[in-house]
Protein backbone atom coordinates (compact mmCIF):
# COMPACT_ATOMS: atom_id res chain seq x y z
CA UNK A 1 0.00 0.00 0.00
CA UNK A 2 0.95 3.38 -0.96
CA UNK A 3 2.52 5.86 2.19
CA UNK A 4 1.29 9.23 1.70
CA UNK A 5 3.67 12.35 2.40
CA UNK A 6 2.80 15.37 3.58
CA UNK A 7 2.69 16.47 -0.08
CA UNK A 8 1.24 13.53 -1.58
CA UNK A 9 -1.63 13.35 0.75
CA UNK A 10 -3.82 15.08 -0.96
CA UNK A 11 -4.15 13.39 -3.77
CA UNK A 12 -4.84 10.01 -1.23
CA UNK A 13 -6.99 11.53 0.57
CA UNK A 14 -8.81 12.69 -2.30
CA UNK A 15 -9.48 9.15 -4.04
CA UNK A 16 -10.65 7.51 -1.50
CA UNK A 17 -13.14 10.36 -1.80
CA UNK A 18 -13.47 9.04 -5.35
CA UNK A 19 -11.44 11.89 -6.71
CA UNK A 20 -8.79 12.52 -9.06
CA UNK A 21 -6.71 15.48 -8.20
CA UNK A 22 -3.51 16.16 -9.24
CA UNK A 23 -1.41 19.71 -9.26
CA UNK A 24 -1.44 22.73 -11.23
CA UNK A 25 0.76 25.48 -11.35
CA UNK A 26 -0.69 28.91 -10.60
CA UNK A 27 2.50 30.42 -12.27
CA UNK A 28 2.63 29.05 -15.53
CA UNK A 29 -0.73 26.86 -15.39
CA UNK A 30 1.60 23.85 -16.58
CA UNK A 31 0.30 20.50 -14.72
CA UNK A 32 2.42 18.33 -12.11
CA UNK A 33 2.33 15.11 -11.43
CA UNK A 34 3.19 12.80 -9.45
CA UNK A 35 2.73 14.98 -6.21
CA UNK A 36 5.56 18.34 -5.70
CA UNK A 37 6.59 20.72 -3.43
CA UNK A 38 7.39 22.78 -6.99
CA UNK A 39 6.81 23.09 -10.38
CA UNK A 40 8.02 20.90 -12.72
CA UNK A 41 8.05 23.40 -15.55
CA UNK A 42 8.97 26.95 -14.16
CA UNK A 43 10.14 25.98 -10.51
CA UNK A 44 7.49 27.89 -8.00
CA UNK A 45 6.13 26.94 -5.46
CA UNK A 46 2.85 27.92 -5.90
CA UNK A 47 0.68 24.85 -6.61
CA UNK A 48 -2.74 23.82 -6.62
CA UNK A 49 -5.08 20.46 -6.35
CA UNK A 50 -7.47 20.32 -9.03
CA UNK A 51 -9.87 17.65 -9.56
CA UNK A 52 -10.07 16.77 -12.82
CA UNK A 53 -12.02 13.75 -14.65
CA UNK A 54 -8.91 11.22 -15.15
CA UNK A 55 -9.92 10.67 -19.17
CA UNK A 56 -6.94 9.89 -21.13
CA UNK A 57 -5.00 7.55 -23.38
CA UNK A 58 -2.86 4.26 -22.86
CA UNK A 59 0.32 5.05 -23.44
CA UNK A 60 2.12 2.21 -22.54
CA UNK A 61 1.79 -1.11 -21.17
CA UNK A 62 3.05 -4.38 -20.19
CA UNK A 63 1.71 -7.69 -18.83
CA UNK A 64 3.16 -9.79 -16.10
CA UNK A 65 2.24 -12.93 -15.78
CA UNK A 66 4.85 -14.22 -12.94
CA UNK A 67 3.54 -12.23 -9.70
CA UNK A 68 6.36 -9.32 -9.04
CA UNK A 69 4.65 -9.79 -5.48
CA UNK A 70 2.96 -12.26 -3.69
CA UNK A 71 0.33 -9.78 -2.77
CA UNK A 72 -0.71 -9.85 -6.76
CA UNK A 73 -1.10 -13.42 -7.09
CA UNK A 74 -4.20 -13.24 -7.35
CA UNK A 75 -4.50 -10.50 -10.05
CA UNK A 76 -2.83 -12.50 -12.98
CA UNK A 77 -1.82 -11.28 -15.41
CA UNK A 78 -1.34 -7.92 -14.51
CA UNK A 79 -1.55 -5.10 -16.67
CA UNK A 80 0.64 -2.67 -15.72
CA UNK A 81 0.45 0.89 -17.55
CA UNK A 82 1.52 4.13 -18.09
CA UNK A 83 -2.03 6.42 -18.73
CA UNK A 84 -1.07 9.66 -20.24
CA UNK A 85 -4.11 12.17 -18.63
CA UNK A 86 -5.66 14.71 -20.63
CA UNK A 87 -3.37 17.19 -19.35
CA UNK A 88 -0.54 16.06 -20.40
CA UNK A 89 0.88 14.89 -17.59
CA UNK A 90 1.33 10.52 -17.15
CA UNK A 91 0.53 8.40 -14.36
CA UNK A 92 1.82 5.03 -13.78
CA UNK A 93 -0.81 2.26 -12.80
CA UNK A 94 -2.83 -0.85 -13.67
CA UNK A 95 -5.48 -1.82 -15.50
CA UNK A 96 -8.80 -3.35 -14.47
CA UNK A 97 -11.91 -4.65 -16.36
CA UNK A 98 -10.16 -5.09 -19.86
CA UNK A 99 -9.41 -8.33 -22.01
CA UNK A 100 -5.87 -8.93 -23.35
CA UNK A 101 -7.41 -8.50 -26.52
CA UNK A 102 -8.54 -5.03 -25.72
CA UNK A 103 -5.67 -3.61 -24.66
CA UNK A 104 -4.33 -0.92 -27.22
CA UNK A 105 -2.23 1.49 -26.97
CA UNK A 106 -3.04 4.79 -27.66
CA UNK A 107 -6.80 3.63 -26.31
CA UNK A 108 -9.20 6.19 -24.84
CA UNK A 109 -9.07 5.31 -20.78
CA UNK A 110 -10.95 6.58 -17.85
CA UNK A 111 -10.27 6.16 -13.86
CA UNK A 112 -11.53 3.00 -11.73
CA UNK A 113 -11.58 3.85 -8.36
CA UNK A 114 -11.02 0.32 -6.32
CA UNK A 115 -11.27 0.49 -2.59
CA UNK A 116 -8.82 -2.13 -1.20
CA UNK A 117 -9.48 -1.54 2.47
CA UNK A 118 -12.40 -1.49 5.48
CA UNK A 119 -10.77 1.80 5.80
CA UNK A 120 -11.16 3.10 2.55
CA UNK A 121 -7.95 3.32 0.68
CA UNK A 122 -8.51 3.53 -2.40
CA UNK A 123 -6.26 3.07 -5.70
CA UNK A 124 -6.09 4.69 -9.21
CA UNK A 125 -6.70 1.77 -11.88
CA UNK A 126 -7.85 2.10 -15.25
CA UNK A 127 -10.29 0.85 -17.81
CA UNK A 128 -11.60 1.25 -21.56
CA UNK A 129 -14.00 4.76 -21.64
CA UNK A 130 -16.38 2.79 -23.02
CA UNK A 131 -16.88 0.26 -19.69
CA UNK A 132 -18.98 0.44 -17.60
CA UNK A 133 -16.95 0.63 -15.17
CA UNK A 134 -16.22 3.42 -12.01
CA UNK A 135 -15.07 2.04 -8.84
CA UNK A 136 -14.90 -1.39 -7.19
CA UNK A 137 -16.03 -2.10 -3.94
CA UNK A 138 -14.12 -3.24 -0.99
CA UNK A 139 -14.72 -7.06 -0.43
CA UNK A 140 -13.84 -8.42 2.76
CA UNK A 141 -12.23 -11.96 2.13
CA UNK A 142 -13.09 -12.64 5.82
CA UNK A 143 -17.10 -12.00 5.51
CA UNK A 144 -17.36 -15.15 2.87
CA UNK A 145 -15.66 -17.51 5.50
CA UNK A 146 -17.36 -19.93 7.85
CA UNK A 147 -17.48 -19.39 11.78
CA UNK A 148 -16.43 -21.81 14.46
CA UNK A 149 -18.48 -22.20 17.83
CA UNK A 150 -16.94 -19.70 19.63
CA UNK A 151 -17.85 -17.39 16.71
CA UNK A 152 -14.31 -17.13 15.45
CA UNK A 153 -13.50 -17.19 11.16
CA UNK A 154 -11.90 -19.59 10.26
CA UNK A 155 -8.91 -18.74 8.26
CA UNK A 156 -7.12 -21.53 6.22
CA UNK A 157 -2.98 -21.07 5.92
CA UNK A 158 -3.22 -20.69 2.49
CA UNK A 159 -5.63 -17.91 2.34
CA UNK A 160 -3.85 -15.05 2.00
CA UNK A 161 -6.16 -12.50 1.37
CA UNK A 162 -8.02 -13.75 4.48
CA UNK A 163 -4.34 -13.82 6.23
CA UNK A 164 -3.75 -10.33 5.10
CA UNK A 165 -7.66 -8.82 6.33
CA UNK A 166 -7.21 -10.10 9.85
CA UNK A 167 -4.60 -6.70 10.42
CA UNK A 168 -6.36 -4.21 11.71
CA UNK A 169 -6.48 -1.58 14.08
CA UNK A 170 -9.52 -2.91 16.21
CA UNK A 171 -8.57 -4.51 19.49
CA UNK A 172 -10.46 -6.94 21.51
CA UNK A 173 -12.61 -6.76 24.20
CA UNK A 174 -10.46 -6.09 27.69
CA UNK A 175 -9.20 -9.80 29.13
CA UNK A 176 -10.51 -10.87 32.68
CA UNK A 177 -8.36 -8.84 35.20
CA UNK A 178 -5.93 -10.55 37.52
CA UNK A 179 -3.85 -8.80 40.84
CA UNK A 180 -0.49 -7.95 40.70
CA UNK A 181 0.03 -8.19 44.85
CA UNK A 182 3.34 -7.85 46.59
CA UNK A 183 3.34 -12.20 47.33
CA UNK A 184 3.43 -12.10 43.35
CA UNK A 185 6.23 -9.86 43.10
CA UNK A 186 8.26 -11.30 46.05
CA UNK A 187 7.63 -15.02 44.11
CA UNK A 188 8.74 -13.29 40.62
CA UNK A 189 11.86 -11.75 42.76
CA UNK A 190 12.66 -15.08 44.19
CA UNK A 191 12.37 -16.89 40.89
CA UNK A 192 14.54 -14.55 38.45
CA UNK A 193 16.35 -13.37 41.05
CA UNK A 194 15.64 -9.57 41.00
CA UNK A 195 15.14 -8.34 43.74
CA UNK A 196 15.82 -4.98 43.78
CA UNK A 197 14.39 -3.42 46.52
CA UNK A 198 11.73 -0.73 44.42
CA UNK A 199 9.91 -4.42 43.92
CA UNK A 200 10.43 -6.19 46.96
CA UNK A 201 11.09 -3.18 49.90
CA UNK A 202 7.46 -2.01 50.57
CA UNK A 203 9.10 0.14 53.71
CA UNK A 204 11.91 1.45 51.75
CA UNK A 205 9.55 2.43 48.58
CA UNK A 206 7.15 3.76 50.84
CA UNK A 207 9.50 6.81 51.83
CA UNK A 208 12.40 6.61 48.34
CA UNK A 209 10.65 5.49 45.44
CA UNK A 210 8.82 7.97 43.25
CA UNK A 211 5.79 5.63 42.91
CA UNK A 212 5.38 6.06 46.68
CA UNK A 213 5.01 2.13 46.82
CA UNK A 214 6.97 -0.70 45.08
CA UNK A 215 5.81 -2.07 41.88
CA UNK A 216 6.03 -5.54 39.68
CA UNK A 217 8.80 -6.40 37.56
CA UNK A 218 7.75 -5.46 33.81
CA UNK A 219 8.93 -9.17 32.83
CA UNK A 220 6.46 -10.26 35.41
CA UNK A 221 3.66 -8.28 34.13
CA UNK A 222 4.86 -9.53 30.31
CA UNK A 223 4.72 -13.17 31.20
CA UNK A 224 0.80 -12.87 33.40
CA UNK A 225 -0.42 -12.50 29.72
CA UNK A 226 -0.92 -16.28 29.90
CA UNK A 227 -3.23 -15.69 32.75
CA UNK A 228 -5.36 -12.98 30.55
CA UNK A 229 -7.27 -14.25 28.20
CA UNK A 230 -8.49 -12.18 25.72
CA UNK A 231 -11.08 -13.36 22.51
CA UNK A 232 -9.64 -13.64 19.41
CA UNK A 233 -11.82 -12.98 16.68
CA UNK A 234 -10.17 -15.65 14.60
CA UNK A 235 -8.78 -19.20 14.35
CA UNK A 236 -6.22 -20.41 11.59
CA UNK A 237 -6.37 -23.63 10.69
CA UNK A 238 -4.54 -25.89 8.46
CA UNK A 239 -1.09 -25.46 9.48
CA UNK A 240 1.29 -28.21 10.99
CA UNK A 241 2.87 -25.61 13.81
CA UNK A 242 2.61 -22.71 15.98
CA UNK A 243 5.79 -21.45 17.40
CA UNK A 244 6.35 -18.27 19.80
CA UNK A 245 8.59 -16.96 17.40
CA UNK A 246 9.72 -13.85 20.09
CA UNK A 247 8.86 -10.31 20.34
CA UNK A 248 9.68 -7.91 17.80
CA UNK A 249 8.56 -4.74 20.18
CA UNK A 250 9.14 -5.24 24.01
CA UNK A 251 7.88 -1.47 26.03
CA UNK A 252 7.17 -1.06 29.84
CA UNK A 253 5.32 2.46 29.48
CA UNK A 254 3.58 2.88 32.87
CA UNK A 255 4.53 1.12 36.14
CA UNK A 256 2.21 -1.64 38.12
CA UNK A 257 2.19 -0.89 41.28
CA UNK A 258 1.68 -3.88 43.73
CA UNK A 259 -1.94 -4.54 44.57
CA UNK A 260 -2.83 -2.88 41.44
CA UNK A 261 -5.81 -5.03 38.71
CA UNK A 262 -4.48 -5.73 35.57
CA UNK A 263 -6.37 -6.32 32.06
CA UNK A 264 -4.93 -7.19 29.00
CA UNK A 265 -6.33 -6.59 25.25
CA UNK A 266 -4.88 -7.19 21.25
CA UNK A 267 -4.99 -6.72 17.74
CA UNK A 268 -3.21 -8.24 14.94
CA UNK A 269 -0.87 -5.92 13.47
CA UNK A 270 0.48 -7.15 10.64
CA UNK A 271 0.72 -10.95 8.85
CA UNK A 272 3.56 -11.43 6.76
CA UNK A 273 4.29 -14.65 4.58
CA UNK A 274 7.41 -15.66 4.21
CA UNK A 275 9.38 -19.40 3.52
CA UNK A 276 9.13 -19.74 6.62
CA UNK A 277 5.78 -20.06 7.09
CA UNK A 278 2.98 -17.22 7.65
CA UNK A 279 4.33 -14.88 10.75
CA UNK A 280 1.64 -13.29 12.96
CA UNK A 281 2.08 -10.16 14.98
CA UNK A 282 -0.03 -9.90 17.83
CA UNK A 283 0.04 -6.38 19.71
CA UNK A 284 -0.60 -7.17 23.10
CA UNK A 285 -1.06 -4.30 25.65
CA UNK A 286 -1.41 -5.36 29.06
CA UNK A 287 -2.60 -2.19 31.45
CA UNK A 288 -3.65 -1.57 34.83
CA UNK A 289 -7.13 -1.26 34.98
CA UNK A 290 -8.34 2.20 34.58
CA UNK A 291 -5.19 3.27 33.63
CA UNK A 292 -4.52 4.53 29.64
CA UNK A 293 -1.43 4.67 29.55
CA UNK A 294 -0.38 0.58 28.49
CA UNK A 295 1.94 -0.71 31.01
CA UNK A 296 2.92 -3.58 28.67
CA UNK A 297 3.64 -3.39 25.13
CA UNK A 298 4.47 -6.65 23.29
CA UNK A 299 4.52 -7.62 19.39
CA UNK A 300 4.28 -11.07 19.89
CA UNK A 301 5.38 -12.68 16.57
CA UNK A 302 3.54 -16.39 16.10
CA UNK A 303 4.90 -18.38 13.45
CA UNK A 304 2.57 -21.07 11.59
CA UNK A 305 4.22 -23.51 9.21
ZN1 LIG B 1 4.91 26.58 -13.12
Amino acid sequence: MPVATEISKPFWNNLNQGKLTIQQCNQCDGWVFFPRRHCSHCMAHDLEWKEVSGEGTLYSYTLTRVPTMSEFADEMPQALAVVELAQGVRVNTTLTGLDEDEIKIGMAVKPVFHQVDAKGNTLLRFTGVDKPLDKIAYQNPLDALPRNDKGQVQVSIDNSAALKALANDEFTDWSNTITVDQTLIDAFAELSGDNYWIHTDPVKAKKESPFGTTIAHGSLVQVLQSRLQFALPYEITGFGTMVNYGSDRLRFPAPVPAGSEIQARAKVKSVIQNRKGVQLTLEVHIHVVGNERPSVINDLVILYS
